[in-house]
C-alpha cells in the first residue's frame, strides 16, 4: 500500500483559482491507490527533470497534465511518483514567471486548452473535406493544364493564341458542336444543350473551358457555364425585358440616392446560366454609342448627390481600354464622385484580358480617387494560379478587389464549399464582400435557388471558424439590397443585459449594454476641468 497521504505544505504565492484547483485536485487523498509501474515513474521523472531544467512553458504544462491524467486514471498518489506539493507549487510558479502575460498552468491547462480543442473539432470536418469536396483549381492545376492542352490541340490554337484576349475571344465556344468535341460530352446532353442555346447564349472562353473536369457529373463550372433543359422547362423560351423602372437615364441603374450603376457594355466573356442580367446581355454583343455613355454621364454630373459609381455590364473589362479610360477620366473629374467600381468576372473567365495597359490605367485611376474592383467567384474551383495572379496583380493597383457570389445549388451551397470559397479567395488577394441568394425574378433560374435557411447556416458557420475578413454578407436583392443574417441578438432583461447567441456554436451569454443614465450624461469630464 503507497503512502496516500499528500504533502501538505503551506501555498507560498497565491495562485489563480484554476491553478489552486489543479494542484488540490492532483494532490488530493486517494483511495485504492495503485504503485506506479516502472514505465510510468520514469515518464514522470523525465517530464519532471524537463520542466525543472528548461526555461520553457510546455514541459511544466505538459507534466501538469500527464499528473492530471494519472491522479484520474490511476488514482496514484504524488509521493509514490517522487514528487510534492511544493515542488508542484514551485514549477506553477515558475510557469507564470515565464509567460509573458503571465498565463497560469492552471488557466492554460484546465481552460485555454479544452476551448482550443472544442474549436479544434468546430473545423475537423471541413479540414478533412476541403479538399475533397471543394477542392480549388489551384489544388486542380496539373489537371487543367492537361485540359487546356488537349483544347488548345483541338482548337488549333498557338501559345500566343491562348494567352492573348483576341485568341481566347476568337476561339470562344459558342457552339455545342465544339463544346461536345472539347469536353466530351454525350449525345444526349449535346442535344439537350443544342435546344436551350436557341434561346439561351452560351459562350465560353477556350480558358474557361478548361477548367470543367471531364465526365465529372454536375461539374460546378459546366453548370454555370453551359445552359441546360431546366431554364426552358422553368420559364420557357421567352426573356423577359429588362425592367425600365430602375433606371433613371441611359445605361444607368439606380436603387439608392449615393450609389448607382453604370451598365457600360452588354458584353461578357463568358455568359454564366444564373445572369441577373439575362435580358440585359441579350442575344448579341452591342458597341454603345458616345452619346449614351454621355448622357450616363451627364446624369452623375448633374446629380451631386451621387458619390460612387459602379461601372458593370455586362463586364466592366471587357470594354476597350480606351472606353475604361475614359469613363474613369470623367468621373474623376466630376468633383462629388468620390469612389469607383468596377464589375468584371474577366480575372476568372478570361484573365489574359487583365494588361499591363489595363493595370496602369486602373492605378492611375486610383491614384486620383479609390477604386475597387467587384468580381464574382463562385467555387474555389474558379481560382487556379492565373486568375490568382491576376488578383495580386490588380490588388497592388487598386484600394480593394471585391467579391460577390451567388449562392448556387450544387456548385457552392455547403459548409465545406463556401468556407473553402472565401478562404481560397482571401489567399488570392481578394476580399469576400457579399453572398447574393440566387434571384428570384428570373424563373429560368429556379434549379439554383437555395433556402434562405440553408444561406443563412452557411454564413453564420463561419463565424469564429474562418477569419473574419474572409466572411461576407448574405444579401437577397428585392429593389435593393437587403441583409439577411440571423439576429445573434436574443433578448434583453430588466438587468439592462442582451442575451447574445455565438454563431458557431449556439451558446448564449449575458452581455451588459451601456448603462443609460451614463449615456444621457452630458458631456465629458474636460468641461469639469476647464471651468474656472
Ligand atoms: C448592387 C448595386 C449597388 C451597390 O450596392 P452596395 O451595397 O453599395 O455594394 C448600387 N446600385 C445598384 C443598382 C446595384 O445593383
Ligand atoms: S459575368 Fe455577370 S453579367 Fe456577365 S453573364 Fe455572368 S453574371 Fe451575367
Amino acid at each position: 500500500m503507497a503512502n496516500c497521504t499528500g504533502n501538505r505544505v503551506s501555498t507560498i504565492h497565491s495562485f489563480d483559482e484554476y491553478t489552486n484547483n489543479l494542484i488540490e485536485e492532483i494532490c488530493s487523498n486517494t483511495h485504492d491507490c495503485q504503485e506506479p509501474d516502472d514505465k510510468v515513474r520514469k515518464e514522470i521523472a523525465s517530464l519532471v527533470s524537463s520542466a525543472m531544467k528548461k526555461n520553457l512553458t510546455a514541459p511544466i504544462v505538459s507534466l501538469f497534465a500527464k499528473l492530471q491524467e494519472y491522479h484520474r486514471k490511476f488514482n496514484i498518489p504524488l509521493g509514490a511518483l517522487g514528487l510534492d506539493r511544493s515542488r508542484l507549487e514551485e514549477l506553477a510558479l515558475k510557469h507564470q514567471q515565464i509567460d509573458e502575460h503571465m498565463v497560469s498552468v492552471g488557466g492554460r491547462l484546465t481552460q485555454a486548452l479544452p476551448i482550443a480543442d472544442e474549436a479544434n473539432d468546430r473545423v475537423e470536418a471541413y479540414l478533412a473535406q476541403k479538399g475533397v469536396e471543394a477542392a480549388s483549381g489551384i489544388e486542380l492545376w496539373p489537371e487543367i493544364q492537361e485540359n487546356a492542352k488537349r483544347i488548345k490541340h483541338i482548337l488549333r490554337m498557338s501559345d500566343a493564341d491562348w494567352n492573348s484576349t483576341s485568341g481566347q475571344l476568337r476561339n470562344a465556344v459558342d457552339s455545342v458542336e465544339t463544346l461536345g468535341s472539347l469536353i466530351n460530352l454525350p449525345g444526349k446532353a449535346i442535344e439537350a444543350i443544342g435546344r436551350v442555346t436557341k434561346t439561351y447564349r452560351m459562350r465560353l472562353t477556350p480558358y474557361y473551358t478548361s477548367l470543367i473536369m471531364p465526365g465529372l457529373v454536375n461539374d460546378p463550372i459546366m453548370l454555370q457555364s453551359i445552359p441546360t433543359g431546366e431554364m426552358i422547362d422553368n420559364a420557357g423560351i421567352e426573356i423577359p425585358p429588362v425592367a425600365a423602372d430602375h433606371s433613371p437615364a441611359r445605361l444607368i441603374d439606380q436603387f439608392y440616392p449615393r450609389v448607382l450603376t453604370i451598365k457600360a457594355t452588354n458584353m461578357c466573356a463568358m455568359y454564366c446560366t444564373h445572369c441577373l442580367r439575362l435580358a440585359h446581355i441579350g442575344k448579341r454583343d452591342k458597341v454603345y454609342s458616345k452619346e449614351a455613355y454621355g448622357e450616363a454621364l451627364a446624369y452623375i454630373r448633374n446629380n451631386d448627390r451621387i458619390r460612387d459609381v459602379l461601372i458593370t455590364g455586362g463586364d466592366a473589362f471587357i470594354l476597350p481600354n480606351s472606353i475604361l479610360k475614359f469613363i474613369l477620366a470623367e468621373l474623376d473629374g466630376i468633383d462629388h464622385v468620390k469612389i469607383k467600381r468596377l464589375g468584371t468576372r474577366v480575372p476568372v473567365t478570361m484573365p489574359m484580358r487583365v494588361n499591363d495597359e489595363l493595370l496602369d490605367i486602373l492605378e492611375a485611376s486610383n491614384d486620383q480617387k479609390p477604386v475597387r474592383v467587384v468580381t464574382q467567384i463562385n467555387t474555389a474551383r474558379e481560382i487556379t494560379p492565373v486568375s490568382r495572379d491576376t488578383f495580386r496583380k490588380i490588388s497592388k493597383r487598386v484600394f480593394a478587389v471585391l467579391n460577390q457570389a451567388v449562392l448556387l445549388k450544387g456548385i457552392n451551397d455547403s459548409r465545406v464549399k463556401m468556407w473553402k470559397l472565401c478562404e481560397t479567395i482571401q489567399e488570392s488577394y481578394v476580399r469576400p464582400y457579399y453572398i447574393f441568394n440566387c434571384s428570384y425574378r428570373n424563373p429560368q433560374f429556379k434549379h439554383f435557388r437555395v433556402p434562405l435557411e440553408v444561406g443563412r447556416d452557411i454564413v453564420e458557420s463561419m463565424y469564429g471558424n474562418i477569419s473574419g475578413d474572409a466572411i461576407p454578407r448574405y444579401i437577397s436583392t428585392a429593389g435593393g439590397k437587403i441583409p439577411m443574417h440571423r439576429d445573434n441578438v436574443v433578448g434583453k432583461n430588466d438587468s439592462n443585459e442582451y442575451t447574445l447567441r455565438k454563431p458557431w456554436n449556439d451558446v448564449e451569454v449575458l452581455y451588459p449594454d451601456a448603462d443609460p443614465d451614463v449615456y444621457d450624461k452630458k458631456g465629458f469630464a474636460f468641461e469639469e476641468y476647464m471651468k474656472e
